[in-house]
């Protein structure tokens, strides 16, 4: 491709975008293909000449399009939002031009250096104190494991890194059950093994861990030669929103010297919102946090940010230096591929900065605090719908709920196919999980440039569809 091609392509690029973005809402939000469909229309080999880039885009449009479940639709309201507002994705777009690989400070100063600022832009916009420095990571997964490593290492005096776990004692990691199955694989990746993974049970309106029970079995496992290294607590659960009692959790981990990490991946960016903060009081008191600006604040995907406490812990964990990785002759740079487990690294901060400049908090507080109080009234609406319950109140803009007309037997089953027939249906986008056993439907609001509009229209789908299903 030589530079005019390039000029042109990208310009058909960028106006595709655009109409796209424009023409989300006539769209079924949730991809309706079988699996095999789109596969089935793509060439069973590589070409072995070039082919003219009008074919390319135009097989683009016409075999891959449909096979797209639309994240940025206004009306996408299943698992939790990866909004990617569109002043990110024109950052996104600078940055992909520029291909900068961004593991050391040399190899792009200022993709390091916005990042430690942006950093402490969002460290501010959250109400962390001052002291907290952090990273950004590709997403909270590898920002959990980066944490796990860190428990695992300083338990282990920095030995494991060494020695490998045969021969050390057997550790013991805390967290209720609400985590996000991210953590279920940190544990197993850091080689702590599921085992070691201690389960609290979570109850109460916010499914908080017990903490007397997590003290209880930090002391039996120490009895037993156990040797505990940290806690994960989590602040909005993936599946309904389970919140611990940081204050509680953090005392815990005080008294016992144990690492403790916070994941609030989704609900993080909500602490932009004062009014919201009380859902993690005490958090100045964790060792790391993970929130996603990636899902609720609108940076495209990816974008993961790692609040720690003291970065040398996690320094000390992740650090490699081979000679040929050195920066020779400059004091007080931050290697931030130091801070993470991968080596190479993009250029993430350039959308969290752009993102916060055109739209400034308060627009972006005013797009949080709009989603919980549609997704409030859509509960309450829901909730005095005959025939519906709500299964789990909301936490911030997360509630859900199912359908429970009188002589259904199976309501599972019921609410399995109501939820089928909602997502073929395609005007929203729904997701499940399980609430104390029963099949419940979840419903978030989230995206980034949905109305108040679009939360009613939800009502009106979900009673229509549920009225026919029920013929
Ligand atoms: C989404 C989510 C994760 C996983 O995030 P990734 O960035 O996809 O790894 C972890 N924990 C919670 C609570 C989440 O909502």
């Amino acid at each position: 491709m030589n530079g005019e091609e390039f000029r042109h392509w990208s310009l058909k690029a960028a106006e595709w975008g655009a109409d796209y973005r424009e023409s989300l809402r006539e769209r079924p939000v949730r991809a309706q293909t079988q699996p095999g469909e789109i596969a089935a229309r793509i060439a069973a080999s590589p070409p072995e000449t070039a082919e003219p880039m009008e074919q390319i885009f135009a097989d683009f449009e016409e075999k891959i399009l449909p096979g797209m479940t639309h994240w940025q639709h206004p009306r996408f309201f299943a698992y939790f939002p990866a909004n990617a507002a569109p002043v990110s994705v024109v950052a996104e777009y600078l940055v992909t031009v520029m291909a900068a690989q961004c593991m050391l400070w040399q190899t792009s100063p200022a993709a390091t250096e916005l990042e430690t600022k942006v950093i402490d832009w969002l460290r501010q916009a959250l109400g962390l104190p001052e002291g907290f420095s952090g990273v950004i990571q590709d997403s909270a997964s590898s920002a959990t494991l980066a944490a796990v490593l860190c428990m695992r290492e300083r338990a282990l005096s920095w030995q494991g890194n060494k020695q490998g776990l045969s021969g050390q004692p057997r550790l013991r990691i805390y967290s209720s059950d609400q985590v996000h199955t991210s953590i279920d694989r940190a544990i197993w990746v850091s080689g702590v093994g599921e085992d070691n993974l201690v389960r609290i049970p979570a109850d109460g309106k916010f499914r908080a861990m017990d903490v007397a029970a997590l003290e209880a079995a930090i002391l039996a496992d120490k009895e037993s030669g156990f040797l505990p290294a940290g806690i994960i607590a989590c602040v909005g659960g993936t599946s309904v929103g389970g919140t611990d009692d940081v204050v509680a959790v953090a005392a815990i981990a005080q008294k016992y010297g144990l690492y403790l990490h916070v994941d609030a991946a989704w609900a993080g960016s909500a602490m932009i919102c004062p009014e919201f903060r009380h859902f993690w009081t005490g958090i100045e008191g964790v060792d790391s946090i993970v929130f996603n600006p990636h899902k609720w604040l609108g940076a495209q995907f990816d974008c993961s940010v790692q609040f720690v406490r003291d970065p040398d812990v996690l320094v000390r964990t992740l650090a490699i230096k081979p000679e040929y990785l050195k920066t020779h002759g400059k004091d007080g740079i931050i290697n931030y591929s130091e801070w993470s487990v991968p080596l190479g690294r993009r250029f993430r901060a350039l959308k969290l900065w752009f993102l916060l400049r055109a739209h400034g908090l308060e627009g972006l507080r005013q797009m949080i605090r709009n989603h919980v109080a549609w997704a409030e009234a859509l509960a309450a609406r829901l909730g005095e719908e005959p025939g519906f319950e709500i299964m789990t109140e909301p936490m911030l803009s997360l509630f859900s709920f199912r359908h429970a007309p009188t002589g259904v037997a199976d309501l599972d089953a019921h609410n399995q196919r109501l939820l089928n027939a909602i997502n073929d249906d395609g005007r929203i986008y729904l997701t499940q999980t399980r609430v104390d056993g029963r099949f419940a439907i979840r419903f978030q609001a989230g995206q980034f440039e949905a109305t108040e509009q679009d939360v009613r229209d939800a009502f009106a789908v979900i009673t229509e569809i549920a009225a026919l299903l029920s013929l």
